[in-house]
């Protein structure tokens, strides 16, 4: 084929693939313009997943009615200097790009009004040319309504999820305006009904707690750059979740930085860096966290999106924010004290570092079962030849036990010396195995609730669930679709503990825990350690005799006892060799 050049509308969407890529990408630009117009309050409202409909209304400054036309034209900005320098930007949009891209994929009607302007402007476009400029009654603000997005792209269309899955990422995207402007409030509303709402009183928790909840956002800590910093320096805010609170994936954690959302792996790097030693591998910290460097120390011009962005003191924005975190963990939740070498019999096999730690992909530790006790036994036992003191048969020897402590440890006697059981952890292993059992033969044994339960879900929440009923139900969780976020319940796994007193606080935690993913690999195996979680004895239960006798024999068959499913260690051992020591023995 000859070399031509496009005709100015095939150009023009074929670029705006490139910003607007799906509902919630013209969202986040018409979001961005409402902000940078100095809005107070924005609505975002959507109908068919945004296909059908996205319209974001705000009360800010408003266009000009002879500028308005102008604001579809490419590369029209009212938001860089004459000279087109891109040095110091301070607002979200600056490439005069969004209104015309969208324009070119959609119809779309703008109203706007200033409140010097006695009377609104009403632009409508249809394939990205303007067809109607009128007068029209408005409230000062702008108001920009979306129609039949893609509708003229159709290989875009096959690229999008169900609505449901578009409107969740539509929540994801409000949700993160909010924790990045809490003094802005935010509205969503989805095929008519209230989906999400933020107070907008400026205070960061208060935004957390209308996206998280307010008991999380209650629970979480203050992390903050020192005062005394040059005043040049990158500075750090935020609210982060104290150790006892995790998450299974990174979807919870958000980086703003000047206000604007942004996904950095490095950063991530950083922050789960400074959670080392305070959460489980494979766990995830929640956290929002400003991050404010002066404008010509970042570059956000790398990509149309802007969604990532390059520091110029790369190292010391990771340093400072490392020491944030770390300074309010610290501060806030001493770690605890390990006394004298009582330690985890599979510690060594599970904390690597953060190459593992931090790995994107997840997985079960590489180790083999041998490698992780061979680890092990010369951590407590470095004197001693490796297998001679704990060979592999006896990783659970025949243990006496001797009772409880604290409710949550069971102390047993043994041939290499003293062993403290975790009692949940120990009970998670047995039950994680007895699952996967299960599940290689006939699934899971359920439970018939007498009266199904409503379960009313996020967005995101049916996001994750939706394309697996089949495969929820395998383990035990019989749903059935019953209207727009809203299923019944009519089984549970027969192990969950709490599945009969609260069937649905049950399925919402084992649910929190696996997210989306439904039927791979590493998604069956959260569930089988979700369920194994939520139905084994608690710490701080009483246990009787037998009870543990019980647990104990069922462990040693374990294929891998040493480790509770979520690679916390389920025993600690004392050696034998180590008390004569330190009774002066030997
Ligand atoms: P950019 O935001 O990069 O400047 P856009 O295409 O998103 O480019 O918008 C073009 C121009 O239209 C903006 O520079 C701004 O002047 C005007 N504009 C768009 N949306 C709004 C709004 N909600 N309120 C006020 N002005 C707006
Ligand atoms: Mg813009």
């Amino acid at each position: 084929m000859p070399i031509r050049v496009l005709p100015p509308q095939q150009a023009a969407r074929i670029a705006a693939g490139e910003v607007v890529e799906r509902p919630a990408s013209v969202v986040k630009e018409l979001v961005d313009n409402a902000l940078d117009a100095g809005a107070g309050s924005v609505t975002v409202e959507i109908r068919g997943g945004g296909l059908e409909l996205i319209r974001v209304v705000d009360d800010g400054s408003g266009i000009p009615a002879d500028e308005a036309p102008l604001a579809f034209q490419r590369f029209a900005t009212s938001k860089l200097p004459a000279d087109g320098s891109l040095d110091g930007i301070t607002t979200l949009g600056f490439r005069g790009e969004a209104l015309p891209s969208i324009a070119s994929v959609a119809g779309v009607t703008l109203v706007t009004r200033t409140a010097e302007d006695s009377a609104g402007t009403l632009v409508e476009l249809a394939d990205g040319e303007i067809v109607r400029v009128s007068p029209q009654g408005s409230p000062p603000g702008t108001s920009v309504a979306v129609r039949g997005l893609f509708r003229s792209v159709p290989a875009r269309l096959k690229f999008l999820r169900s609505a449901n899955a578009e409107s969740g990422r539509v929540q994801t995207v409000v949700q993160q305006f909010a924790l990045a402007f809490p003094e802005v409030r935010f509205r969503l509303e989805v095929d008519g009904k209230g989906s999400f709402a933020s107070p907008g009183r400026g205070s960061l928790r208060d935004a957390c707690a209308a996206v998280y909840g307010a008991k999380l956002a209650g629970s979480l800590l203050e992390a903050a750059s020192p005062d005394d910093l040059p005043p040049d320096a990158p500075r750090i805010h935020g609210l982060i979740s104290p150790p006892d609170v995790s998450r299974s994936t990174r979807g919870q954690i958000s980086l703003l930085v000047n206000r604007r959302w942004i996904q950095s792996r490095a950063l991530t790097f950083a922050l789960e860096e400074a959670y080392q030693g305070f959460l489980m591998e494979r766990r995830h910290p929640l956290a929002v966290l400003h991050i404010e460097v002066s404008p010509q120390d970042v570059d956000v011009n790398v990509h149309p999106a802007k969604s990532e962005v390059r520091f110029r003191r790369e190292r010391e924005v990771f340093s400072i924010l490392q020491r944030a975190v770390r300074g309010a963990l610290v501060a806030q939740s001493p770690v605890p004290t390990v006394h004298s070498s009582l330690e985890p019999i599979a510690r060594t096999g599970f904390a690597r570092g953060p190459s593992t730690s931090a790995g994107f992909a997840g997985g079960p530790s590489s180790l083999s079962h041998e490698e992780q006790v061979r680890q092990a036994i010369s951590m407590f036992a470095p004197e001693e030849s490796p297998g001679q003191a704990m060979p592999r048969r006896q990783v659970t020897p025949m243990l006496r036990v001797i009772g409880q402590m604290q409710n949550l440890y069971i102390v047993a006697d043994g041939p290499g010396g003293m062993y403290l059981v975790d009692q949940h952890a120990a009970h998670e292993r047995v039950l994680y195995e007895k699952a996967q059992a299960e599940m290689a033969e006939q699934g899971a044994q359920v439970q018939g609730l007498l009266e199904p339960v409503v379960i009313d879900l996020s967005a995101a929440q049916e996001e994750a669930l939706e394309e697996g009923l089949d495969k929820w139900l395998r383990y035990g969780f019989a749903l059935k679709r019953f209207g727009p976020r809203s299923y019944l319940l009519r089984t549970v796994p027969a192990s969950l503990r709490d599945s009969a007193s609260d069937p649905e606080a049950a399925f919402l935690a084992v649910l929190e825990d696996v997210g989306a993913g439904a039927g791979t690999a590493e998604w069956e195996e959260k569930m089988a350690a979700s369920i194994a979680c939520h139905s084994a004895v608690r710490a701080g239960q009483t246990m009787r005799q037998e009870e543990m006798e019980s647990l104990l024999a069922q462990l040693e068959a374990c294929e891998r006892p040493s480790t509770c499913p979520h690679g916390r260690p389920t025993m600690v051992h004392l050696s034998a060799a180590h008390l004569q020591r330190e009774f002066g023995r030997r």
